[in-house]
């Protein structure tokens, strides 16, 4: 095909795809998806190898959330029965951490629900990062607080935070329908204030929530013209309660060509498989591997993942490496100074949600699957061990 031959051309360049051609991989038909994976696959080794980064979440503060974004099982009204809990302390974060890292996580993503922090939340995430870093030598630590107030990305950055997440989710047209609570600019300049501080921004987006094949290529390019240095691809958790716990719309095609879409449009950034990989993909799964370089270990902020031993296991069978801490994620011309990434490194989001848009193309929309929606009811805030 064509396309894909000039893609990968491009990719192994840097180069950016042209909008047509990004829509043109979402418009593939399932036929064809071995090739697509195949494609964006050389250029995920191009750039990454066969290795894989383990990121670990911590939520640090759960539900209660005064804003309404309505993929967000911890929004403002939810009626989800997810764990409610307030800020754990350093010692309980720092516990917590541990086992993601003792399981292979490089990195830790400190995760709180809320519009943004105070400057005392920020004085807590600081204690907590010390006692993280501390605790675990050469452990990367991203902050994910929301919107940042002026000077706070300078502080998280001299705690010693490595990266910070903000995630743009859908595009700027439609952001407006997902959320009322703030707006698409706000996002962006949490992003910038981040990179500013010299902290690796980590944003990408969610799919499954009712958007066009055009909104998801505006939101990849729009995080191409941020340029983050790592990109999550969540996809809808439908959690019941939450506006959307009836968008049951994606296929496990329909994020693959996602995410090849996503390896081709940003080919050296780190592309991070992140929530609703299991109850989307299922049991292609591992061809996910082939695109993303990156996958959250364990469970989410407030739904339960597969069993971290199962998250190795896959990766093992699949080919590929988990990547070591001694190993720089980036390529050489992307990471800079600032430690993991070229601005500086990072990757969560207070929710991950999605199920992806009206598109489709050969595949048809799924049975609703509520049954492979667990709410998280171990680790953080429970006292049951975590899942790692
Ligand atoms: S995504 Fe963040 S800001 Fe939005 S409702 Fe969830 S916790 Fe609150």
């Amino acid at each position: 095909m064509d396309l894909l031959k000039t893609l990968v051309d491009k990719g192994l360049r840097r180069e950016l795809p042209t909008r047509q051609e990004a829509l043109a991989v979402l418009a593939t038909s399932d036929d064809d998806l071995l090739d697509v994976v195949a494609a964006a696959g050389k250029v995920r080794r191009r750039w990454f190898g066969k290795r894989v980064k383990l990121n670990y979440l911590v939520n640090l503060k759960s539900g209660l959330c005064p804003e309404d974004c309505s993929y967000c099982s911890q929004r403002l009204g939810s009626e989800a029965g997810i764990l409610k809990y307030t800020w754990l302390k350093p010692d309980e974060a720092a516990a917590a951490a541990g086992a993601g890292v003792a399981g292979g996580a490089k990195r830790v993503c400190l995760v709180a629900s809320g519009r943004g922090p105070t400057d005392r939340d920020v004085d807590r995430v600081s204690q907590t990062i010390e006692a993280i870093k501390s605790r675990h030598e050469g452990v990367e630590v991203c902050a994910c607080l929301g919107l940042l107030s002026d000077g706070q990305a300078d502080r998280l950055r001299a705690a010693g935070a490595d990266a910070y997440n903000h995630n743009l989710n859908t595009s700027e047209a439609t952001y407006g329908d997902i959320c009322t609570t703030h707006d698409f600019s706000d996002r962006v300049s949490t992003v910038q204030q981040a990179q500013a501080a010299g902290l690796s921004a980590c944003s990408g987006l969610i799919a499954g929530m009712g958007e066009s094949d055009e909104d998801l290529v505006d939101v990849v390019f729009a995080l191409r013209e941020l340029d983050p240095d790592s990109v999550p691809v969540n996809f809808l958790i439908p959690f019941e309660g939450t506006p959307l716990a009836g968008e049951w719309q994606l296929t496990p095609q329909r994020c693959l060509r996602i995410l090849a879409m996503v390896r081709f449009a940003c080919p050296d950034v780190e592309v991070r498989l992140a929530g609703g990989r299991e109850i989307h993909l299922r049991t292609l799964q591992p061809l996910a591997l082939h695109l993303a370089n990156s996958i959250f270990l364990g469970d989410y902020l407030t739904s339960e993942g597969q069993a971290g031993k199962a998250d190795l296991e896959m990766i093992a069978d699949a080919g590929f490496e988990v990547e070591g801490a001694g190993t720089t994620t980036l390529p050489e011309h992307r990471a800079g100074a600032g430690g993991c990434g070229s601005h500086a490194a990072g990757g969560c989001e207070p929710c991950g949600g999605e199920s992806a848009g009206a598109a489709g193309t050969a595949s048809e929309a799924p049975d609703a699957r509520t049954d492979l929606v667990a709410v998280r009811r171990r680790g953080a805030g429970t006292d049951l061990p975590p899942n790692a």
